[in-house]
């Protein structure tokens, strides 16, 4: 690495004195001009990252079990396609829900729920480690119709949930010289809360979506092979992510049929879950608003779990992705906790690496309200702003560029 001029330094140094946030995108550091990578990631852009959310938004908020969870299921599937991910495959598993999901609420729950929020409030242990600070505001799954005031979109996520068969959609970019390691890339395509889960989760559905295009450009060739997976079945308790580790853990890094060099399950090196990618506005106020403007210090979080069997292996991938991050994310820093927690990683974090980005701490932080539209009606493509989606651009940038380093990414000449 070169180090840079004392010219460039200079004018870089005004230009991020004297500009307003986002003028930094567009100035390079020339020791880098040359980077392949940093082409790679340049084929990402913010225009085609809210188009895919916006595509996801189509099925409402996906939720599983229902006709329009399925028909996202097969978007995705034909757009992966449609990027050249050609060789997609489908997990299938059953889901049946514990009856106490299903009944409708009861009058005494209003007391209850009282009682669990008081109980709550005095405790300041956070989900995942770590302890709530702060200001709170109420977080909760909406369930009412009414509730949403758009009537399209209220009669779009009209059909109730049955239990039954479910499906997950997943494609691999084939390593050249290592096809049988593997990297596993996901979010989770299911949503619910009467809004069109345009955060929770097309914003991390986009960006593994997103990366699976660029990945599987017809001039890009990886040492070792990615998986891109759009888990569903997350809202219910991480049931699709569990059933691809059930069903395919023992598989790993076994040749089938012998002798072909096909490797229908790689060995497992790493898993890089994307959830929630879009809104970083700050602590709740005391009155329990949170503002309507992305805040300043706005950064993607990268979360390992210290508390568990493979925290050492993971808070090192954790880190190779921050350090990405510094070198290729246009707008926004990256940070590293330890508290991972509630989504499709935790399954993988006994057994390998596995990491979570999103747009903060899940258990202090969006476990305590900072995130108004959570599993709420407003959790829909208009309610964010270009900030909030660029948010999301670079935790793609992020994980794009460790990826391409930990795979082995090149051009083909
Ligand atoms: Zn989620």
């Amino acid at each position: 690495m070169r180090a840079p001029s004392p010219i460039f330094a200079a004018c870089s140094l005004m230009v991020v004195l004297g500009a307003p946030a986002f003028a930094q995108s567009a100035a390079t550091p020339p020791d880098t001009a040359n980077d392949p990578i940093r082409a790679l990631v340049s084929r990402l852009e913010l225009e085609k990252y809210k188009g895919t959310i916006k595509g996801l938004t189509q099925f409402g908020d996906r939720r599983q079990g229902t006709k329009r969870n399925r028909d996202a299921v097969d978007w995705i599937e034909a757009q992966l396609k449609s990027y050249g991910c050609t060789n997609t495959e489908r997990i299938t598993y059953e889901y049946t829900p514990a009856q106490q999901a299903q009944r409708a609420p009861q009058p005494q729950d209003s007391a209850a729920a009282a009682a669990r929020r008081a109980a709550a409030a005095r405790n300041t242990q956070a989900s995942g480690g770590g302890r709530l600070r702060g200001n709170r505001a109420r977080t909760g799954v909406n369930t009412d119709s009414l509730a949403q005031p758009d009537p399209r979109l209220r009669a779009l996520n009209a059909e109730p949930t049955t239990p039954g068969q479910r499906q997950e959609v997943f494609c691999t970019k084939v390593g050249t010289t290592k096809p049988n390691e593997m990297y596993i890339v996901g979010g989770h395509m299911d949503g619910h809360g009467w809004g069109e889960a345009a955060n929770d989760d097309g914003s991390g559905t986009a960006i593994v979506m997103e990366l699976a295009r660029v990945f599987n450009s017809p001039d890009v060739q990886t040492e070792r092979s990615i998986r891109f997976i759009l888990w569903n079945n997350e809202e219910t308790g991480l049931n699709g992510a569990r059933a691809y580790v059930d069903q395919r853990q023992a598989l790993q890094g076994k040749e089938s049929p012998a002798g072909s060099k096909k490797y229908p399950e790689p060995k497992w090196l790493g898993m890089i879950q994307h959830d929630m990618m879009m809104f970083d506005h700050g602590m709740p106020r005391a009155d329990g608003t949170v503002s309507p403007e992305q805040r300043p210090e706005a950064d993607v979080n990268i979360e390992f779990q210290s508390n568990s069997k493979m925290s050492e292996a993971s808070q090192k991938l954790a880190w190779a992705l921050h350090s990405a991050n510094s070198r290729y994310a246009t707008d926004y820093p990256a940070q590293v906790g330890p508290h991972m927690t509630n989504t499709d990683s935790a399954p993988f974090q006994d057994i390998i690496a596995a990491i979570s980005l999103r747009e903060n701490e899940r258990g202090r932080e969006i476990g305590a309200g900072w995130d108004p539209h959570w599993h709420q009606p407003t959790d829909v493509f208009a309610t964010f702003s270009d900030k909030d989606f660029r948010l999301g651009l670079n935790a793609a940038q992020t994980t794009l560029g460790g990826l391409a380093q930990l795979t082995g990414a090149t051009r083909k000449k």
